[in-house]
C-alpha cells in the first residue's frame, strides 16, 4: 500500500489560498505559490516539458480612444470539440499604454520532478 494518494490524472481542485483552479497533484500552487500539503520539502513542481509558450505585446498609439480587450482561452480535444472556453482577463488600454500577454502549456509526467516520493530529497 502506498501512503501517497494517487489522484486521477488531470483532476483539478481549487487552491484554498487564491481560489485558482489547479492540479490536484500540485504541492505548491503555481498561481500564488502557497504550499498545499504539509511537506516542508515540497517545492514548486517543475514541468517535464513546456511544448507551447507564446508571448505578444500590444501598444496603443498615442492618439485615439481607449481600447478594450478580452483574453480568451479555448482548449479542444483530439476530436476538435471545445472542452474549455473561458475569458481569463479583460481590460482597457489608454493611449500610449501597452500590455504583454503570455500563454504557456506545461506538461507534468508521472515519476518526474523533485517532489515525487521515489526520487525526492527528503524521503
Ligand atoms: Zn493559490
Amino acid at each position: 500500500m502506498s501512503p501517497v494518494r494517487q489522484a486521477v490524472p488531470g483532476t483539478a481542485r481549487v487552491c484554498p489560498h487564491c481560489k485558482a483552479k489547479i492540479l490536484e497533484s500540485a504541492s505548491v500552487c503555481p498561481v500564488c505559490r502557497h504550499h498545499l500539503r504539509f511537506d516542508p520539502n515540497a517545492t514548486e513542481r517543475q514541468p517535464t516539458f513546456s511544448p507551447l509558450r507564446v508571448e505578444g505585446t500590444i501598444r496603443h498609439p498615442s492618439v485615439g480612444e481607449p481600447w478594450e480587450y478580452t483574453v480568451m482561452l479555448s482548449i479542444r480535444n483530439d476530436r476538435g470539440e471545445e472542452v474549455v472556453r473561458q475569458v481569463v482577463g479583460v481590460g482597457a488600454l489608454l493611449p500610449t499604454e501597452q500590455r504583454t500577454f503570455t500563454l504557456s502549456v506545461d506538461v507534468f509526467a508521472p515519476g518526474d520532478g523533485k517532489t515525487t516520493e521515489k526520487d525526492g530529497n527528503g524521503r
